[in-house]
């Protein structure tokens, strides 16, 4: 197996996939696979339960909470965020902590009022504002947050108190990597493909409240009331995608949860960013070390020439996705919970051996 360090999609559990593939012709004797089969037959609505109860009880969402499997990605939650929440005279509030963050308040700019309420677009995104005493617009709507900057690494360490505002979290590239108290926020959401599953489908964790009475003037699919009202079974669903997700939980659950991956995610990224601090200025990390991300370790090295190098030399040992994303440069190297702590020693290993060549 390749030493996968690729941003999304994203390494999966080999036992997984392991046994996706034991069970890929003939799904439990049923003489088919499971994406053959219909998504109204006992055996998905099965697979549909389980994957939605492990989520509960990994993640430890309260009963107030609806857990909904999507599809069209998280670049969907985007426009259907301030669809279903902005009303005439509210106003959609958001952090500014990077790309994704950008991504998805343009899209709400599309739909209403919009607000920037802290930013670290000065520094390049390169931390996380302070956001420890946000002032909320006197009408927000809500407060969406970028849980974790996947393209430059930064991570929230705590979340801000929004008070009374619902507080709406894209936590497409963390979810899971450690515990949170989910009863602080009004919605999460996530893209399957880093730490959930394949592609495909997308998660909503979308407090009971705020999954009813969606503005009728948008497209039945868009509203979260109609995917909590139909068990997220309104139309075909992702089927195989979701199957794979109650998968990967049930390994995540065998692997201990949730709080025993955040360690294990600690040691991986520990190793890696000692390597990074300890290298006398040949590795220079890209996020602010009270910002840093335990899924995407950004890097970079004295030249555009000599980060080329690094990922090409990397390649050629069997390394996987290490080039930084085209929009910043540098060197990402990311760690979703189905990274191997293998995987991690051997890039230390060869970041070590790197330098030798060519510091
Ligand atoms: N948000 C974050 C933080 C992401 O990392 C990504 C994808 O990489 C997205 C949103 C977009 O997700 P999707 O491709 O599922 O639309």
């Amino acid at each position: 197996r390749a030493f996968n360090f690729n941003a999304g999609p994203a390494a999966l559990p080999l036992e997984v996939l392991q046994q996706a593939q034991e069970q890929f012709v003939d799904y439990h004797g049923a003489g088919m696979s499971i994406m053959e089969m219909s998504h109204r037959g006992a055996l998905y609505e099965q697979v549909n339960n389980e994957a939605q109860s492990l989520l509960r009880e990994l993640f430890n969402i309260p009963n107030n909470y609806k857990v909904l499997l999507l599809q069209g990605g998280a670049s969907t939650q985007f426009a259907s965020i301030p669809m279903n929440f902005l009303r005439p005279g509210t106003t959609g509030a958001y952090v500014a902590t990077g790309s994704w963050a950008e991504k998805a308040y343009k899209e709400a700019k599309l739909f209403g009022e919009t607000a920037i309420v802290a930013s670290s677009e000065a520094d390049k995104f390169n931390r996380i504002p302070d956001v420890s005493s946000l002032v909320l617009p006197e009408n927000a709507a809500y407060l969406h947050v970028t849980s974790n900057e996947t393209i430059e690494g930064t991570q929230y360490q705590s979340y801000p108190d929004s008070g009374n505002v619902p507080l709406i979290a894209d936590m497409s590239s963390d979810i899971l990597c450690r515990p949170v108290d989910v009863s602080k926020f009004g919605m999460i959401y996530a893209g399957a493909q880093k730490n959930l599953g394949p592609s495909g489908v997308t998660i909503v964790i979308l407090r009971e409240d705020l999954a009813q009475d969606s503005p009728k003037t948008i497209p039945t699919m868009l509203r979260y009331d109609t995917h909590a009202k139909n068990d997220s079974l309104y139309n075909t669903p992702p089927s195989f995608s979701v199957y794979m997700v109650s998968l990967v939980l049930k390994w995540l659950k065998e692997k201990g949860g949730v709080a025993a991956m955040e360690q294990y995610n600690r040691d991986k990224t520990n190793l890696i960013y000692n390597a990074i601090d300890n290298s006398g200025g040949f590795y220079r990390g890209f996020a602010q070390p009270e910002s840093r991300s335990i899924m995407n370790l950004t890097f970079r090295l004295q030249s555009e020439e000599l980060e080329k190098l690094f990922a090409k030399e990397s390649e050629a040992e069997g390394f996987v996705g290490l080039k930084g994303h085209r929009s910043v440069g540098g060197l990402r190297a990311s760690t979703y919970n189905a990274v191997p702590l293998e995987s991690c020693q051997a890039l230390v290993q060869f970041m070590a051996e790197f330098q030798k060549r060519h510091g």
